[in-house]
């Protein structure tokens, strides 16, 4: 269950209305890498692990929250850039000064035009946030990456942070607001802790590449196809030893000839490694058994319950006030 607590996580401030950056700010409320998304991204991840993984399902929702909270700073922040757009839009019997052609350019007039900017915020929200990105394309689900196995969700979380972050750090260029650049630092630097934190959580996790449970066909996992006429740029990608499995680099320059003296890939023996059909078959067997145990062992499939609370002798007895008796 969740609590709500009136005061914001960070103390966000603004020095003056600007709707032009609350529109830009949007991004990071209702947009792909906002906070919703990371929120409800680790909100659902964590559902799938609560068995197994209880530690992990913690972090998940404990991180989780803490999206929510930045959400709650990303919003208020905007509703603050935004102050004195729905009191005007509240003064519905006087025509709006900016649409009076006469009235010169007042501060007023130049402030709502530039909510304007963002239509939405003058016909829709009456001066509030709105669950979209900064063009008004509404938040979706979509945009959720949770598939229920912990070496893959804790990767993708660590690529949504690299993108809140660097969504952060864009922002920060367009507002001269030292309040508004001081809460959006705070905001971007958390994304680099939680980067860290999943990185961690996925250390814990023994092995985790390749993620998932089956370990591939050693015919193809070192293979580099140099796609192009020309030779291939070289590096670490494909010279030397791979980087997780250690398996030498085996360049394929001719792919096309290739291609056609294998049968499609389909006649040849692995390169360049230590693994065999035999070896990897053993290993998916074995951790395929190991992680469905794991899982298995951790759910109940009877008399299922997700919480443990106090025993019955232990609860409080419910005073009933003597007016209701
Ligand atoms: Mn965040
Ligand atoms: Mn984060």
């Amino acid at each position: 269950m969740f609590f709500h607590s009136k005061e914001l996580q960070y103390n966000a401030r603004v020095s003056k209305p600007d709707p032009r950056f609350a529109r830009l700010l949007l991004e990071q409320f209702g947009g792909g890498n906002g906070e919703l998304k990371a929120a409800m991204q680790y909100f659902v991840q964590a559902f799938s692990c609560k068995n197994a993984y209880p530690d992990k399902y913690d972090l998940l929702m404990d991180i989780a929250t803490e999206e929510f909270s930045h959400l709650e700073i990303v919003g208020a922040t905007i509703q603050m850039l935004l102050s004195g757009v729905n009191g005007e839009l509240k003064n519905a019997a006087e025509s709006l000064e900016m649409m009076d052609p006469m009235e010169g350019k007042g501060a007023k007039e130049n402030y709502i035009h530039q909510a304007l900017y963002n239509s939405q915020f003058c016909v829709l929200t009456g001066g509030g946030p709105s669950v979209t990105d900064s063009n008004g394309t509404p938040w979706t689900g979509a945009y959720v990456n949770a598939n229920g196995d912990l070496t893959v969700d804790l990767r993708s979380n660590i690529a949504a942070e690299s993108r809140a972050k660097i969504v952060y750090e864009y922002l920060i260029k367009f507002t001269d607001d030292e309040y508004v650049k001081d809460t959006l630092r705070f905001l971007m630097t958390r994304e680099i802790t939680h980067f860290q934190q999943f990185e961690a959580a996925l250390d814990t996790i023994q092995p985790n590449f390749p993620p998932g449970i089956l370990q591939g066909d050693p015919r193809y996992s070192n293979l580099y196809f140099n796609m192009s006429p020309e030779e291939s740029a070289t590096g670490p990608w494909n010279q030397g030893c791979s980087s997780r499995l250690g398996e030498e680099w085996q360049n394929i320059d001719e792919l096309k000839e290739y291609v056609e003296a294998t049968n499609g890939l389909t006649d040849m023996e692995p390169t360049g490694t230590e693994r065999t059909q035999d070896t990897v078959k053993n290993m998916d067997r074995e951790l395929a058994r190991a992680r469905s145990k794991e899982v298995k062992s951790a759910t109940p499939t009877e008399n299922i319950q997700w919480s443990a609370y106090k025993d019955e002798e232990e609860k409080v007895e419910q005073e009933v006030p003597a007016d209701c008796l």
